[in-house]
């Protein structure tokens, strides 16, 4: 291993493979981009579950992006892609191979012209809506109680109040983990509910455009903005963290309802509860374990195949390990 105070410069050769050691700070090779060992990721989901990451990187240029990849691949590491970690359940034992985060990867510019808004994968769906607003810009009222990024909100095709990613995407940027950028349509994408055919794959989102629709009051467009986020917040328990809503609505019945007609409102493992304002939703109350969380998903699931003969789909994103129920 190199031992080095300083971190290596950005253009300098990624053909060495070593970790670059700055006291206790390690580097991706070639960059000056720290990369964490057995780093936590219960702070970096919603739930705050889950144990350590083997490896971790939060790059927040496209070149750090892809010598993460390149390095990932050089170690046959597996990788998982993390966002702002709102829809997803990660195991007590953490995950292996290379976490790659996308928080840092911020940016956003608004297109007069065309009424379009580019932004980085890491930007918070949510404060798009909140800028698009402040400019009288409509088209992402519906984004403002999402608190995932651009990136994981066109991966999940996130959406709520009866619009979704989906209704407003031009194209995204891509980056494979040979390296390759590649522009993709919502076409490309094989976009359904809350779903899209980036999931489960080791693409990466790197920015997103979206058409929205400017010239509007932004007045009304921050009190359309507004009235969605207090509706939710009135239907939803956001006081305690989550995942938002655990499983995929059926055909049928709305999940909460199939759930809450079994009494399930208040079940408890652990410290992990079905929220009684919405039975979608799982909160941690304070110290619950993911195995917790990942029992009341099993029990719910079994007791509504018994009862209503519907298997739940859960649409948050299980990782890891977990025990069989
Ligand atoms: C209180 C609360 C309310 C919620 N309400 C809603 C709602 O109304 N509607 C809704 O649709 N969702 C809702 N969610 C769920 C969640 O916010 C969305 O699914 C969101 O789009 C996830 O984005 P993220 O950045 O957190 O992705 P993550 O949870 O980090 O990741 C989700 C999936 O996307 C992948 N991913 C993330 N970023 C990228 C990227 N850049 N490139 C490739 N893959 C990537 C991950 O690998 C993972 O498979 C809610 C969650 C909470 C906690």
């Amino acid at each position: 291993m190199t031992l080095s105070h300083d971190p290596p410069r950005v253009n300098s050769t990624l053909t060495q493979k070593k970790i670059v050691y700055n006291e206790s700070l390690l580097y991706l090779p070639g960059t000056d981009c720290p990369l964490r060992s057995q780093a936590s990721l219960a702070s970096l989901t919603s739930f705050r579950v889950g144990g350590p990451a083997e490896w971790y990187v939060a790059p927040q240029r496209l070149e750090d992006l892809q010598a993460s990849f390149e390095w990932g691949h050089s170690q046959g590491l597996p990788l998982t892609l993390l966002g702002a970690g709102s829809n997803l359940l990660i195991s007590d034992r953490g995950l292996p191979g290379l976490v790659i985060c996308t928080r840092h990867l911020r940016h956003t510019q608004f297109d007069e012209e065309t009424g379009t808004v580019t932004a980085g994968a890491g930007e918070p769906i949510a404060r798009l809506a909140w800028q698009a607003a402040e400019r009288g810009w409509e088209g992402l009222e519906w984004a403002v109680g999402i608190p995932g990024t651009v990136g994981g909100a066109v991966v999940m095709n996130a959406g709520a109040h009866k619009s979704c990613t989906a209704d407003i995407l031009v194209n995204v940027q891509t980056l494979s983990p040979t390296g390759f950028m590649e522009e993709l349509t919502p076409q490309d994408l094989g976009f359904q509910y809350r779903t899209s055919n980036l999931q489960g794959g080791d693409r990466l989102v790197v920015e997103a455009t979206f058409q929205l629709k400017p010239g509007a009051d932004p007045v009304q467009v921050r009190a359309a903005t507004s009235q969605h986020l207090e509706q939710r917040r009135r239907s939803q328990p956001y006081h305690l963290p989550s995942c938002g809503s655990v499983f995929r609505n059926p055909d049928t019945r709305p999940a909460a309802w199939l759930i809450e007609q079994l009494g399930l409102k208040g079940y408890t493992i652990g410290r992990a509860q079905v929220a009684e304002r919405h039975a979608n939703f799982i909160l941690n109350c304070g110290g619950a374990q993911a195995s917790d969380i990942f029992q009341i998903i099993r029990h719910i699931q079994q007791q509504v195949e018994q009862h209503w003969s519907v298997w739940l789909e859960p649409e948050v994103k299980i990782l890891g390990e977990f025990q069989p129920a």
